[in-house]
Parts: C-alpha cells; sequence; structure tokens
C-alpha cells in the first residue's frame, strides 16, 4: 500500500444505521463507525463529529463517497442534486446530503444509492470482476437493485428501481394474505418478496420459516420473474442476490430454478441453463459491499472534481 494513497472517508447510509469508514481501499480500512438513524440533523452531525475525530488521528481526506437509501436525486443539473428526495422513512425527505459534507469538509463528495454502490464494489472486488452489465439486487427490509453498464453506474430519469418490477401474482397461494404487500402497486416484486412482506403474507418472520415452507416457493417463483425480466431487457453477464432473506442457503437454486422454468428454453445460453450457478451468485463482499462501494465513490469523486 502507497503511503500517499488518498484518504477516503466511505459512508453507507441505512435505515437504521450509517456505517462509516475511513481508508484508502479495500484492505487498508483504518476505523469504522456505526451511528443510529435518527433525524437528519443528529445523523448527519453525529457522523461529522466522527469524521472529524477521523482527521485528527489520520490525517486529512481526499474525498468522502456515500451510499445512501433512496430515493435519492443523482442529476447533476437537478437543484435538488444530492438530497434524498421522496422516502417515507419519517423526517428525512428533501434532506440535502451532498451539500452538508462538501460545505463541512470541503472535499469532493461522490453521491450515489446504497445498491448502485454495492454494485460497483461487487464489479471492483466482488463476484462481478469482469461482468459488465452487471446487476446487484438486496432482498432486505426493502427491495433495491444496483446496476453497472459499460463500466457506468446507470442513472437516467432516476435510478434502477428493481424492487418495484411488475410480476405475474403467485398462483394458487396459499399465504394467508395473498395480495402483494406494496402500498404502491398490487403485484410488485417487494410486495411479495421483502422481509416485512413476507411476514404480513404468511403471518412468520421470514427469519423463523422453514426452509420446505411453501412462502419459499414462492418467493423464489416471484425472484424468478424478476430475473427473467431484467435478464430480458439488461441483458447482464452476472446478477448478485444479496440482503438479509438471501441468507437462506436454499433459496438461491430455487431462484435459479424458477429462471429457467420462466424462460421456459428461449434464449439458449450456458447462463440460463448449466452454468446457471455463475450467473445468479451471492454477494462476493457480504454486508461489506455498500461500504466499499461508497470508498470508490469517493474515489470516483477525486477524479471528477466537477462534483
Ligand atoms: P436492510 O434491508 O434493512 O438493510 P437486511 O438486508 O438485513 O437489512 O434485511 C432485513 C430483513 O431481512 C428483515 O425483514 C428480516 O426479517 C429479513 N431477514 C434477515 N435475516 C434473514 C434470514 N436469515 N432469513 C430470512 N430473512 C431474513
Ligand atoms: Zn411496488
Amino acid at each position: 500500500m502507497s503511503d500517499n494513497a488518498p484518504l477516503i472517508v466511505a459512508i453507507e447510509g441505512g435505515g437504521t444505521k450509517f456505517v462509516c469508514g475511513i481508508g484508502t481501499d479495500p484492505h487498508n480500512i483504518l476505523d469504522t463507525a456505526r451511528i443510529d438513524t435518527t433525524t437528519p440533523h443528529d445523523t448527519l452531525e453525529n457522523v461529522s463529529h466522527w469524521i472529524s475525530k477521523m482527521k485528527v488521528a489520520h490525517g486529512p481526506i481526499a474525498a468522502i463517497g456515500i451510499g445512501t437509501f433512496g430515493p435519492v436525486d443523482l442529476n447533476r443539473d437537478s437543484e435538488t442534486y444530492g438530497y434524498i428526495t421522496t422516502t417515507p422513512k419519517p423526517h428525512w425527505q428533501q434532506t440535502d446530503v451532498v451539500t452538508f459534507f462538501k460545505n463541512r469538509f470541503k472535499v469532493p463528495v461522490g453521491f450515489d444509492t446504497d445498491v448502485n454502490a454495492a454494485v460497483l464494489a461487487e464489479y471492483l472486488w466482488g463476484a462481478g470482476q469482469g461482468m459488465d452489465p452487471l446487476i446487484y439486487i438486496t432482498v432486505g427490509t426493502g427491495v433495491g437493485g444496483g446496476v453497472l453498464v459499460n463500466g457506468q453506474l446507470l442513472h437516467g430519469l432516476l435510478h434502477p428501481e428493481i424492487g418495484h418490477l411488475i410480476v405475474p401474482p403467485p398462483h394458487n397461494s396459499l399465504a394467508i394474505q395473498r395480495e402483494g404487500q406494496c402500498p404502491f402497486h398490487r403485484s410488485c416484486v417487494e410486495g411479495y418478496v421483502c422481509g416485512p412482506s413476507i411476514a404480513k403474507r404468511w403471518g412468520v418472520k421470514a427469519d423463523a420459516l422453514p426452509p420446505d415452507h411453501p412462502a419459499w416457493e414462492e418467493v423464489a417463483d416471484v425472484m424468478g420473474y424478476a430475473l427473467m425480466n431484467l435478464t430480458l431487457t439488461l441483458a447482464p453477464k452476472r446478477i448478485i442476490l444479496g440482503g438479509g432473506v438471501m441468507e437462506q442457503p436454499h433459496l438461491i437454486p430455487l431462484i435459479q430454478g424458477k429462471l429457467m422454468q420462466h424462460m421456459n428454453g428461449y434464449l439458449s445460453v450456458p447462463q440460463l441453463s448449466h452454468d446457471i450457478e455463475r450467473f445468479i451468485v451471492k454477494p462476493g463482499l457480504g454486508g461489506r459491499s455498500g461500504l466499499l462501494g461508497s470508498m470508490a465513490l469517493g474515489r470516483m469523486a477525486i477524479a471528477n472534481k466537477a462534483l
């Protein structure tokens, strides 16, 4: 490790905690901290206080990278660039995150969604190396997805919102609540497969369901449709599935099977037959992809000083 590699602060902003780290690369993380997500004011001040302490301990920082829950405004021409915008999370609507850190620390600030940060880290250092396009999906408290195409994180009208892809309702569902649970859509992915949706539909928390419970077949069925739609639209070379619900070890093989079943032989590529275990995979960086991706966002901010 070169002594003069720039020191980056990485911040992974989540609904329950902000995970922070300081270092130069994934193999050289000097310190980390976990700060509770409360009000925007208190949370950002606490993160800022931690950064100031880190500067005293480790020296000047070159950039800050932030990957956060959203929706966020990533359009550089927008007046609300760098904001967390219409989140349902109480108090956090229209929070200007980027300006807060830029004004406080006078360094370039990289900013993106937590899942775009995750896909970037998996591409650089994890299970998606050399795989472009690459998709990272988290199935946890919600369902989110980040997409990397042509070496760039995908932004446009907004950023990918993979959790709200529409899927057919599970056929002959055995759930207590058969309906999808998203307040916006009758039959979207998140309404069936995120942890809270599973708990509402089956009356049991996702982590307490046994592996042979019929809920998992339905989760896999819905995920299979989502992955089919993504495969057909974005032509990914690999899709990475992370998040708490994906901790169930039997789920990935079930999802692989459903994806092939739904495709029904339409595409004849190894990734959708004997090579599917290398197409739909677990994260290579475990739970660290959000934080490490935020570090990569900080590095990129140095490269394009426009930030
Ligand atoms: P977040 O999405 O808030 O970042 P997680 O990815 O850990 O956090 O997701 C939390 C959700 O995942 C909860 O709804 C929880 O019930 C579910 N979950 C956590 N661990 C497991 C597990 N081993 N099996 C199934 N569901 C789990
Ligand atoms: Zn929805």
